[in-house]
């Protein structure tokens, strides 16, 4: 079976197009990112049983863990330098994708790398 799958664009208009996308994408993941956290620092202000806490914490961990699988799982950034910029090569042994200058320095890293993705 292939291992990668490479993702190329050459006219400047479909890079700045594709450069706009991953940046909406992006500031919306980022958002998300700081919405947790922030609730996080709202459940500490808040008074409540330390019970609640506990359980609070926990899902706002698994909720930003979540968050950060889904942008290193998507194409909108390297999974190595985490550049938005550059072409993409998809790394089927552990479902992430890498810029192209990324996958050739660290390609044996790379492909013996375990998915965290599930
Ligand atoms: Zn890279």
């Amino acid at each position: 079976m292939k291992q990668k799958k490479e993702i190329r664009i050459k006219g400047p208009h479909l890079r700045a197009l594709r450069g706009n996308l991953r940046e909406i994408l992006y500031l919306e993941w980022n958002e998300r990112g700081c919405a947790i956290i922030d609730a996080q620092s709202d459940m500490l202000d808040a008074e409540l049983p330390r019970s609640e806490i506990i359980r609070l914490h926990a899902e706002l961990e698994r909720n930003l863990n979540e968050n950060k699988i889904l942008i290193m799982s998507s194409i909108i950034v390297c999974g190595w330098c985490h550049h938005r910029d550059k072409d993409a090569i998809y790394n089927q042994s552990n479902h992430q994708w890498f810029c192209p200058d990324c996958y050739v320095e660290h390609e044996g890293e790379i492909l013996n790398a375990e998915s965290y993705i599930y």
